[in-house]
């Protein structure tokens, strides 16, 4: 058998040779960045895309081992073919604020919209196709887009977009190509606090590196501070009719959630990030309310003077930067549309457990455990569903500025719930090990996470489960070694 099949390479190796010459960065790229624009307009069930404008300039950030994605995760896909060969030499996944509109009402109603995005990717040495792909309803990865682009062609502007901006170095240990190069981009923050963006940044930056697996991978990061001042103090918050002339117009009531805070300037965003070289973006925006986002291979948005919830923008980092689901669920909805029904999920920390012979996170499963692990659930969601409807019952008394008395009555109780939560997690027999606990991904029933706690399931511990660690291990070393 192992003669056949030496026989077997033997014949089919020049073939491949041929066919497939080594994958060398130095043989398909220049070391500059491409930054490809694009318009993205559509509903629940259409989508097109555009061209905007093409740059190249500066370094790649990007590490030239890896060109090609190894994660299979994000609704989108963009190839890069090489025409003359016809090979596949650079692809990335990600997602979108676009696929996220595509879930609301308005679009499914009909409404169209449109986003600006960019996309990029090492500057290609010769012709090459530009393929955006789309997950269809079963995560297959379809073609949506494909244009031929010529690397010499005059249209593509070779300058560094955007204005000029200060930059504040805070940790650098070594080149962009064999680190994750990651920037904060300034929100809010007029000329006048350039010195709290600073002393901002820099507390961030010992949060950030106070988590792991971050903690023990320090020296495998860059971190930049890119400032440019705000006309206004603040951010836009339009369900209180706030609004403020910020420099990346980012704002609270994204898709219609008090809470969600995005930005849809797109360009702004990559302009300003551009003055670095960069894998990954932090939007600090200078507000005291909760409030964030994050989209993978995007940004993360946070607020930077938040201080009972100090470590969401690592939550938030933990969607753009490793690709992970939410864990947590509303426990009262029993299904929702996100993860449509039998079908498995893209993100390494959530499962539906649809085959149970081929499980998500298997190596890293406590041997002896039952699938899917019993967990009690019963009793936390009762907890949890009541703290819940208190939660809606203050949110309302607050709008209408009624009864302080009950108000204050409410958030008593409401503590006093958390508290139980905890004393649940805390206490729980199941507490460190690795299983399939029912639960996550916004759906009670039918979705599955790793561990009872982690930083993607709630902001009660300082700790990732040892998947989502995992998952955030793997991408630190996609771009580091
Ligand atoms: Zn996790």
């Amino acid at each position: 058998m192992r003669r056949l099949l030496a026989a077997f390479s033997l014949t089919l190796i020049p073939f491949f040779l041929y066919a497939w010459p080594k994958l060398t960065f130095e043989n398909y790229f220049n070391d500059h960045t491409m930054r490809i624009d694009y318009f993205h307009t559509g509903n629940a069930t259409e989508e097109i895309f555009t061209i905007d404008q093409i740059y190249t300039y500066g370094i790649w950030a990007g590490n030239p081992h890896h060109s090609l994605d190894q994660f299979n995760n994000g609704k989108y896909y963009v190839h890069i073919i090489d025409v003359a060969s016809n090979q596949l030499i650079y692809s990335r996944g990600y997602n979108t604020y676009f696929a996220e509109y595509q879930t609301t009402r308005p679009a499914i109603e009909g409404r169209k919209k449109t986003y600006h995005e960019s996309v990029l990717i090492p500057e290609p040495k010769a012709p090459f196709l530009f393929v955006i792909e789309v997950r269809d309803k079963q995560n297959v990865l379809r073609p949506k887009f494909i244009r031929k682009i010529d690397p010499g062609d005059w249209h593509i502007i070779r300058e560094q977009p955007g204005a000029r901006a200060q930059i504040i170095t805070v940790l650098k240990n070594g080149p962009a190509h064999s680190k994750v190069d990651i920037v904060f981009l300034s929100e809010g923050y007029t000329q006048d606090e350039f010195k709290l963006f600073k002393k901002d940044l820099k507390e961030r930056a010992d949060l950030f590196f106070s988590v792991e697996p971050y903690r023990s991978n320090r020296n495998r990061f860059n971190l930049y501070g890119v400032f440019r001042p705000s006309q206004q103090s603040g951010v836009d918050e339009p369900g209180k009719q706030v609004y403020r002339n910020t420099i990346l117009n980012a704002s609270y009531n994204a898709l219609g959630l008090s809470r969600y805070l995005l930005t849809e300037d797109n360009r702004s965003v990559r302009d300003m990030a551009g003055q670095v070289p960069y894998d990954a973006i932090f939007i600090m925006v200078n507000s005291k309310r909760y409030g964030g986002g994050g989209i993978y291979n995007q940004y993360a948005v946070f607020t930077a003077h938040s201080p009972a919830t100090e470590l969401v923008f690592v939550h938030e980092f933990g969607h753009s930067f490793a690709g992970l689901a939410d864990e947590y669920y509303n426990s009262e909805v029993a299904y929702t549309d996100f993860y449509p029904k039998g079908v498995e999920p893209t993100e390494p920390n959530i499962t539906a457990l649809l085959d149970p012979h081929r499980l998500k996170w298997v190596n890293e499963v406590n041997p002896g455990k039952a699938v899917p692990t019993y967990w009690n659930k019963n009793e936390y969601d009762k907890l949890s569903v009541h703290r819940q409807s208190l939660r809606r019952r203050l949110h309302r008394l607050q709008l209408s500025g009624d009864s302080l008395k009950v108000q204050n009555q409410l958030k008593t109780d409401m503590a006093e719930l958390e508290k139980k939560l905890k004393t649940f997690i805390a206490d729980h027999p199941l507490k460190n090990k690795v299983g399939f606990f029912e639960g996550a991904g916004y759906s009670s029933h039918g979705l599955y996470r790793p561990q009872l706690n982690c930083m993607m399931f709630s902001n009660r511990e300082k700790k990732f489960c040892a998947v989502c660690r995992s998952a955030i291990q793997r991408m630190i070393y996609f771009y580091s070694r």
